[in-house]
């Protein structure tokens, strides 16, 4: 079945239907705006405090304290990393990938923000860098660092191919915060989310909207730039579909290691900064 399969009688006004101009759901100017000269100001004076180095078809944690920046690096070739997010005191709040598509649109870049789940929705992490922003979108509706995609997982593997896959970015990040915190895999499973695809380069076909994906523009020394604004636990998995330029939930695709590096800003360089607070929906909803 394709969107183009119609079982019904076209009506006499579907071409004015069809013409009418589409409105923004989520109009962003009221957005409160991340103040990027000073995070970047931050930023200029900061140390580095410590880096990870995400193995190929494996995952990583790393935290990193509000206030300070972290850097996801393309190192030694083209690989995507998915990136799960959580208050670090409390993993019930977490990237929340619909929303922040919903407000930001289909792919992130600087000045957007990765958002949490509610009750909180609030901004957890601002992108102050992002090398891949000339790539813009292309012909195909493509872009880098998806909010559109899920997480590749076994299940869907299973699902379409019968497989018993080990490595998709679901599992990896499972066992990664499972180690990380010391939890079983059955405790750790629940917690893992739908993702931010770094370096990711994805859209939907115009003529039956399948969500595709295609080589990522991303080369070694391409970085990708976060302020933390709450305190962060972060999981990054290389995807083992490498650039994901053909497959991924296999062993067949080219993988690279991708580098977290954690950096802390200069005592008073975020002067009139504060963490944002949780949403402030009063939560009667309506009783
Ligand atoms: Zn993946």
């Amino acid at each position: 079945m394709t969107r183009n399969t119609s079982h019904h009688p076209v009506p006499a006004d579907a071409a004015e239907r069809r013409a009418i101009k589409p409105v923004i759901c989520y109009p962003n100017e009221t957005l409160p705006v991340p103040d990027l000269a000073l995070y970047r100001e931050a930023r200029n004076g900061a140390e580095k405090t410590g880096e990870v180095l995400v193995p190929p078809r494996d995952a990583a944690c790393f935290e990193v304290p509000a206030g300070h920046f972290f850097r996801i690096s393309s190192v030694e070739g083209s690989q995507v990393g998915d990136l799960n997010l959580w208050n670090r005191e409390d993993l019930s709040e977490r990237f929340y990938s619909g929303k922040s598509r919903a407000l930001h649109g289909t792919h992130l870049t600087t000045g957007e923000r990765m958002w949490t789940s509610f009750p909180y929705l609030r901004p957890m992490a601002t992108i102050i860098e992002d090398t891949l922003d000339w790539y813009g979108m292309d012909d195909y509706g493509g872009s880098v660092h998806d909010v559109i995609g899920t997480r590749c997982d076994p299940y869907t593997g299973n699902l379409l191919a019968g497989s018993q896959y080990h490595h998709c970015c679901h599992s990896n990040l499972t066992r990664a915060l499972a180690d990380h915190l010391g939890l079983s895999l059955e405790e750790a499973e629940p917690h893992v989310h739908d993702v931010l695809n770094v370096f990711m380069c994805t859209g939907f076909t115009r003529d039956t909207g399948q969500y595709f994906m295609k080589a990522s523009p991303v080369r070694p020394g391409d970085y990708l730039e976060f302020f933390a604004e709450i305190d962060l636990l972060g999981a990054l998995s290389a995807c083992p579909g490498g650039d994901c330029s053909a497959e991924h939930s296999s062993d067949t695709a080219a993988c690279f290691p991708l580098l977290v590096e954690t950096f802390a800003p200069a005592r008073g360089a975020l002067e009139g900064w504060s963490s944002p607070a949780a949403n402030g929906y009063d939560r009667s909803h309506g009783r």
